[in-house]
Protein backbone atom coordinates (compact mmCIF):
# COMPACT_ATOMS: atom_id res chain seq x y z
CA UNK A 1 0.00 0.00 0.00
CA UNK A 2 1.29 3.21 -0.64
CA UNK A 3 2.14 5.33 2.15
CA UNK A 4 0.07 8.48 3.40
CA UNK A 5 1.59 11.95 2.67
CA UNK A 6 1.33 14.26 5.61
CA UNK A 7 1.99 18.31 4.45
CA UNK A 8 3.09 19.88 7.99
CA UNK A 9 3.30 23.59 7.64
CA UNK A 10 5.76 25.18 10.32
CA UNK A 11 7.71 21.71 9.86
CA UNK A 12 11.76 22.97 10.62
CA UNK A 13 9.98 24.64 13.87
CA UNK A 14 10.17 23.25 17.55
CA UNK A 15 7.33 20.82 17.69
CA UNK A 16 7.05 20.76 14.03
CA UNK A 17 10.38 19.18 13.59
CA UNK A 18 9.90 16.81 16.62
CA UNK A 19 6.07 16.06 14.64
CA UNK A 20 8.59 15.50 11.38
CA UNK A 21 10.56 12.78 12.98
CA UNK A 22 7.52 10.86 14.80
CA UNK A 23 5.94 10.97 11.50
CA UNK A 24 8.61 9.54 9.47
CA UNK A 25 9.11 6.86 12.52
CA UNK A 26 5.49 6.04 11.70
CA UNK A 27 6.46 5.70 8.12
CA UNK A 28 4.33 8.68 6.48
CA UNK A 29 5.82 10.77 3.94
CA UNK A 30 6.31 14.26 5.06
CA UNK A 31 6.44 17.69 2.94
CA UNK A 32 7.67 19.78 5.25
CA UNK A 33 7.83 23.89 4.80
CA UNK A 34 8.88 26.20 6.59
CA UNK A 35 9.98 29.81 5.59
CA UNK A 36 12.66 29.67 8.48
CA UNK A 37 11.82 33.06 10.44
CA UNK A 38 12.06 31.01 13.58
CA UNK A 39 12.09 27.77 12.33
CA UNK A 40 15.95 26.47 11.57
CA UNK A 41 17.10 23.57 9.18
CA UNK A 42 19.31 22.35 11.78
CA UNK A 43 16.06 21.21 13.29
CA UNK A 44 15.33 18.81 10.20
CA UNK A 45 18.67 18.42 8.56
CA UNK A 46 18.94 14.85 10.15
CA UNK A 47 15.99 14.22 7.35
CA UNK A 48 17.12 15.39 4.59
CA UNK A 49 18.56 12.31 3.47
CA UNK A 50 15.36 10.50 4.04
CA UNK A 51 13.71 9.88 0.90
CA UNK A 52 10.02 9.71 2.25
CA UNK A 53 11.24 13.61 3.43
CA UNK A 54 11.12 16.45 1.40
CA UNK A 55 11.66 20.30 2.27
CA UNK A 56 10.28 22.89 0.84
CA UNK A 57 11.08 26.25 2.00
CA UNK A 58 7.55 28.18 2.05
CA UNK A 59 5.96 31.10 3.41
CA UNK A 60 2.25 29.89 4.17
CA UNK A 61 1.00 33.37 3.73
CA UNK A 62 1.37 32.56 0.12
CA UNK A 63 -0.41 30.30 -1.93
CA UNK A 64 0.49 26.57 -1.18
CA UNK A 65 1.11 24.38 -4.24
CA UNK A 66 2.07 20.65 -3.92
CA UNK A 67 1.56 18.08 -6.78
CA UNK A 68 0.33 15.02 -5.69
CA UNK A 69 -1.10 13.21 -3.16
CA UNK A 70 -1.81 14.66 0.15
CA UNK A 71 -3.75 12.95 3.11
CA UNK A 72 -3.47 15.16 5.81
CA UNK A 73 -2.42 18.69 6.24
CA UNK A 74 -0.75 19.82 9.54
CA UNK A 75 -1.05 23.76 10.21
CA UNK A 76 1.75 24.35 12.85
CA UNK A 77 3.33 27.52 11.16
CA UNK A 78 3.44 30.52 13.25
CA UNK A 79 5.44 32.89 15.67
CA UNK A 80 4.49 31.15 19.13
CA UNK A 81 7.14 33.04 21.70
CA UNK A 82 5.75 36.23 22.80
CA UNK A 83 8.67 38.08 22.24
CA UNK A 84 8.44 37.02 18.30
CA UNK A 85 5.02 37.71 18.01
CA UNK A 86 5.76 40.92 19.59
CA UNK A 87 8.06 42.20 16.79
CA UNK A 88 6.14 40.13 13.84
CA UNK A 89 2.81 41.16 14.66
CA UNK A 90 1.86 41.37 11.02
CA UNK A 91 3.70 38.32 9.80
CA UNK A 92 2.04 36.69 13.06
CA UNK A 93 -1.33 37.57 11.73
CA UNK A 94 -0.82 36.34 8.40
CA UNK A 95 0.07 32.91 9.29
CA UNK A 96 -2.45 32.68 11.66
CA UNK A 97 -5.30 33.90 9.21
CA UNK A 98 -3.96 33.68 6.13
CA UNK A 99 -1.80 30.73 6.60
CA UNK A 100 -4.47 28.53 8.61
CA UNK A 101 -6.71 29.77 4.58
CA UNK A 102 -3.92 28.24 2.66
CA UNK A 103 -3.79 25.24 4.40
CA UNK A 104 -7.53 24.87 4.26
CA UNK A 105 -7.45 25.48 0.42
CA UNK A 106 -4.69 22.59 0.49
CA UNK A 107 -6.79 20.22 2.20
CA UNK A 108 -9.69 20.94 0.56
CA UNK A 109 -8.20 20.65 -2.91
CA UNK A 110 -6.21 17.34 -1.94
CA UNK A 111 -9.74 15.54 -0.30
CA UNK A 112 -7.09 15.96 3.13
CA UNK A 113 -7.40 15.85 6.35
CA UNK A 114 -6.76 18.58 8.87
CA UNK A 115 -5.21 19.80 11.83
CA UNK A 116 -4.79 23.63 13.43
CA UNK A 117 -2.22 23.64 16.35
CA UNK A 118 -3.92 26.56 17.90
CA UNK A 119 -3.13 27.45 21.62
CA UNK A 120 -4.35 27.97 25.09
CA UNK A 121 -3.41 31.59 24.36
CA UNK A 122 -7.49 31.58 23.09
CA UNK A 123 -8.51 31.69 26.47
CA UNK A 124 -6.08 35.09 27.03
CA UNK A 125 -6.37 35.81 30.93
CA UNK A 126 -8.55 33.03 31.91
CA UNK A 127 -11.46 33.97 34.28
CA UNK A 128 -12.31 30.17 34.42
CA UNK A 129 -9.87 27.62 35.83
CA UNK A 130 -8.98 25.03 35.05
CA UNK A 131 -9.57 25.97 31.32
CA UNK A 132 -12.22 23.58 29.32
CA UNK A 133 -12.61 23.31 25.60
CA UNK A 134 -16.37 24.83 26.42
CA UNK A 135 -14.51 28.52 27.64
CA UNK A 136 -14.78 31.32 25.21
CA UNK A 137 -11.81 32.67 26.91
CA UNK A 138 -11.17 36.56 27.97
CA UNK A 139 -8.95 38.18 25.45
CA UNK A 140 -7.95 42.16 24.76
CA UNK A 141 -8.88 42.33 21.14
CA UNK A 142 -6.53 45.03 20.92
CA UNK A 143 -3.76 44.26 23.16
CA UNK A 144 0.00 43.72 22.26
CA UNK A 145 -0.71 40.07 22.62
CA UNK A 146 -3.98 40.33 19.87
CA UNK A 147 -2.28 39.27 17.03
CA UNK A 148 -1.25 36.14 18.38
CA UNK A 149 -4.23 35.47 20.48
CA UNK A 150 -6.86 36.81 17.67
CA UNK A 151 -5.50 35.21 14.66
CA UNK A 152 -5.37 31.68 16.56
CA UNK A 153 -8.75 32.52 17.33
CA UNK A 154 -9.72 33.79 14.07
CA UNK A 155 -8.04 30.69 12.42
CA UNK A 156 -10.05 28.49 14.58
CA UNK A 157 -13.29 30.22 13.15
CA UNK A 158 -11.75 29.50 9.55
CA UNK A 159 -11.20 25.71 10.50
CA UNK A 160 -15.05 25.20 11.61
CA UNK A 161 -16.38 27.34 8.64
CA UNK A 162 -14.21 24.68 6.32
CA UNK A 163 -15.83 21.85 8.59
CA UNK A 164 -19.16 22.92 7.84
CA UNK A 165 -19.25 24.17 4.59
CA UNK A 166 -17.03 21.85 2.93
CA UNK A 167 -17.15 18.68 5.20
CA UNK A 168 -13.52 18.98 5.44
CA UNK A 169 -12.27 16.45 7.92
CA UNK A 170 -10.62 18.65 10.64
CA UNK A 171 -8.92 18.81 14.40
CA UNK A 172 -8.26 21.70 16.30
CA UNK A 173 -5.84 21.50 19.16
CA UNK A 174 -5.33 23.91 21.85
CA UNK A 175 -1.73 23.50 22.46
CA UNK A 176 -0.96 24.55 26.72
CA UNK A 177 2.69 25.69 27.37
CA UNK A 178 5.19 22.87 26.17
CA UNK A 179 8.88 22.73 25.90
CA UNK A 180 11.74 20.56 25.45
CA UNK A 181 14.66 20.20 23.04
CA UNK A 182 15.48 22.41 19.95
CA UNK A 183 13.39 25.39 21.20
CA UNK A 184 15.38 28.43 20.50
CA UNK A 185 17.61 29.54 23.56
CA UNK A 186 16.81 32.82 22.91
CA UNK A 187 12.89 32.57 22.24
CA UNK A 188 12.14 34.63 25.07
CA UNK A 189 10.08 31.89 26.66
CA UNK A 190 10.46 30.97 30.62
CA UNK A 191 11.89 27.54 29.97
CA UNK A 192 14.79 28.84 28.12
CA UNK A 193 15.63 31.89 29.47
CA UNK A 194 16.02 30.77 32.75
CA UNK A 195 18.04 27.88 31.41
CA UNK A 196 19.94 30.09 29.78
CA UNK A 197 20.68 32.16 32.82
CA UNK A 198 21.56 29.62 35.24
CA UNK A 199 24.05 28.29 32.77
CA UNK A 200 25.80 31.58 32.65
CA UNK A 201 25.31 32.32 36.00
CA UNK A 202 23.03 35.27 35.05
CA UNK A 203 19.92 36.73 37.38
CA UNK A 204 16.90 34.78 36.66
CA UNK A 205 14.59 37.35 35.08
CA UNK A 206 10.82 36.96 37.08
CA UNK A 207 8.37 39.04 35.94
CA UNK A 208 5.94 40.19 38.14
CA UNK A 209 6.10 38.64 41.23
CA UNK A 210 6.29 35.15 39.62
CA UNK A 211 2.61 34.20 41.11
CA UNK A 212 1.04 33.58 38.13
CA UNK A 213 1.04 30.07 36.99
CA UNK A 214 2.07 27.85 33.59
CA UNK A 215 1.69 23.71 33.18
CA UNK A 216 4.34 23.11 31.22
CA UNK A 217 4.30 19.73 28.67
CA UNK A 218 7.39 17.96 27.55
CA UNK A 219 7.39 18.05 23.95
CA UNK A 220 7.04 13.90 23.39
CA UNK A 221 4.10 13.83 25.25
CA UNK A 222 2.40 16.44 23.16
CA UNK A 223 3.52 14.84 20.47
CA UNK A 224 2.30 11.45 21.43
CA UNK A 225 -1.45 13.70 21.71
CA UNK A 226 -1.26 14.72 18.32
CA UNK A 227 -0.53 11.45 16.43
CA UNK A 228 -3.80 9.94 18.21
CA UNK A 229 -5.49 12.53 17.47
CA UNK A 230 -4.85 12.15 13.39
CA UNK A 231 -6.11 8.66 13.87
CA UNK A 232 -9.66 9.30 15.19
CA UNK A 233 -12.46 11.66 13.85
CA UNK A 234 -12.98 14.65 16.60
CA UNK A 235 -13.75 18.07 14.97
CA UNK A 236 -14.28 19.97 17.97
CA UNK A 237 -11.64 21.64 19.87
CA UNK A 238 -9.44 19.88 22.46
CA UNK A 239 -6.79 20.69 24.91
CA UNK A 240 -3.07 19.31 24.98
CA UNK A 241 -1.15 19.90 27.89
CA UNK A 242 -0.14 19.28 30.77
CA UNK A 243 -2.39 19.79 33.96
CA UNK A 244 0.40 19.99 36.16
CA UNK A 245 0.40 23.65 37.39
CA UNK A 246 3.66 25.75 38.80
CA UNK A 247 4.27 29.42 39.86
CA UNK A 248 6.86 30.77 37.84
CA UNK A 249 8.92 31.38 41.04
CA UNK A 250 8.05 27.36 41.55
CA UNK A 251 9.58 26.99 38.16
CA UNK A 252 12.54 28.95 39.06
CA UNK A 253 13.19 27.57 41.97
CA UNK A 254 13.55 23.97 40.38
CA UNK A 255 15.72 25.22 37.81
CA UNK A 256 18.10 26.14 40.19
CA UNK A 257 17.68 22.86 42.17
CA UNK A 258 18.72 20.73 38.91
CA UNK A 259 21.36 23.51 37.59
CA UNK A 260 24.27 24.35 39.40
CA UNK A 261 24.32 28.33 39.24
CA UNK A 262 25.52 31.21 41.29
CA UNK A 263 22.55 32.77 39.32
CA UNK A 264 20.52 35.15 41.87
CA UNK A 265 16.34 36.07 41.42
CA UNK A 266 15.72 39.40 39.80
CA UNK A 267 11.83 40.66 39.48
CA UNK A 268 11.23 42.50 36.53
CA UNK A 269 7.73 44.33 35.19
CA UNK A 270 5.27 41.97 34.47
CA UNK A 271 4.55 42.45 30.70
CA UNK A 272 1.10 43.69 29.50
CA UNK A 273 -1.71 41.09 29.18
CA UNK A 274 0.45 38.59 30.58
CA UNK A 275 -2.35 36.02 31.57
CA UNK A 276 -2.30 35.50 35.55
CA UNK A 277 -3.39 31.40 35.54
CA UNK A 278 -3.05 28.93 33.29
CA UNK A 279 -3.83 25.29 33.31
CA UNK A 280 -5.41 22.88 31.12
CA UNK A 281 -8.60 20.61 31.79
CA UNK A 282 -7.96 17.68 29.77
CA UNK A 283 -10.42 15.29 31.05
CA UNK A 284 -11.41 15.84 26.85
CA UNK A 285 -8.11 14.34 26.04
CA UNK A 286 -7.88 11.73 28.26
CA UNK A 287 -11.66 10.27 27.28
CA UNK A 288 -11.27 10.61 23.88
CA UNK A 289 -7.48 9.93 22.87
CA UNK A 290 -6.99 7.70 25.98
CA UNK A 291 -4.10 10.04 26.88
CA UNK A 292 -2.17 12.26 29.04
CA UNK A 293 1.24 13.51 29.82
CA UNK A 294 3.80 11.02 31.41
CA UNK A 295 7.32 13.23 31.71
CA UNK A 296 7.46 15.28 35.22
CA UNK A 297 8.32 18.51 35.08
CA UNK A 298 12.13 17.81 36.62
CA UNK A 299 12.49 15.16 34.41
CA UNK A 300 11.56 16.92 31.39
CA UNK A 301 14.02 20.31 32.10
CA UNK A 302 16.71 17.60 33.03
CA UNK A 303 16.37 16.12 29.28
CA UNK A 304 16.13 19.66 27.67
CA UNK A 305 19.04 20.96 29.84
CA UNK A 306 21.38 18.47 28.00
CA UNK A 307 20.37 19.42 24.84
CA UNK A 308 21.66 23.17 25.69
CA UNK A 309 24.40 22.13 27.36
CA UNK A 310 25.96 20.82 24.05
CA UNK A 311 25.48 24.62 22.17
CA UNK A 312 28.81 25.63 23.09
CA UNK A 313 29.02 28.18 25.76
CA UNK A 314 29.65 31.08 22.90
CA UNK A 315 26.74 30.61 21.52
CA UNK A 316 25.03 30.85 25.29
CA UNK A 317 26.98 34.17 25.38
CA UNK A 318 25.91 35.52 22.38
CA UNK A 319 22.34 35.52 23.16
CA UNK A 320 20.76 38.93 20.43
CA UNK A 321 17.98 37.55 19.33
CA UNK A 322 19.02 36.03 15.71
CA UNK A 323 16.15 35.46 12.88
CA UNK A 324 17.51 33.34 10.16
CA UNK A 325 15.46 34.76 6.92
CA UNK A 326 13.34 37.34 7.04
CA UNK A 327 10.96 36.43 3.92
CA UNK A 328 8.06 37.84 5.37
N1 LIG B 1 8.38 34.87 32.28
C1 LIG B 1 9.25 35.23 33.30
N2 LIG B 1 10.55 35.43 33.00
C2 LIG B 1 11.06 35.25 31.74
C3 LIG B 1 10.18 34.87 30.70
C4 LIG B 1 8.85 34.69 31.00
O1 LIG B 1 8.84 35.40 34.46
O2 LIG B 1 12.27 35.44 31.57
C5 LIG B 1 6.97 34.63 32.61
C6 LIG B 1 5.97 35.36 31.70
O3 LIG B 1 5.70 36.65 32.19
C7 LIG B 1 4.77 34.44 31.79
C8 LIG B 1 5.38 33.05 31.97
O4 LIG B 1 6.71 33.26 32.40
O5 LIG B 1 3.99 34.75 32.90
C9 LIG B 1 5.42 32.23 30.69
O6 LIG B 1 5.96 33.04 29.67
P1 LIG B 1 6.31 32.49 28.24
O7 LIG B 1 6.85 33.63 27.46
O8 LIG B 1 7.16 31.28 28.37
O9 LIG B 1 4.94 31.99 27.62
P2 LIG B 1 3.41 32.45 27.69
O10 LIG B 1 2.76 31.39 28.47
O11 LIG B 1 3.31 33.79 28.40
O12 LIG B 1 3.00 32.53 26.28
Amino acid sequence: MAKKTVAITGGAGFIGSHLCDRLIKDEYRVICLDNLITGSKENIRHLFKNKNFIFSEHNVSKYINIKGRVDFVLHFASLASPKDYLRFPIQTLKAGMLGTHNALGLAKAKKAKFMLASTSEVYGDPDVHPQTEEYWGNVNPIGQRSCYDESKRSAEALVMAYLRMHKINTRIIRIFNTYGPRMRINDGRVVPNFIYQALTNKPLTVYGKGAQTRSFCYVTDLIEGIIKLMNINYNLPLNLGNPKEFTICELAGLIKEIIPTRSKIVYKPLPADDPKQRQPDISKAKKILGWQPEIQLKQGLMQTLEWFRVLSLDKLKNNDIKYNKLDL
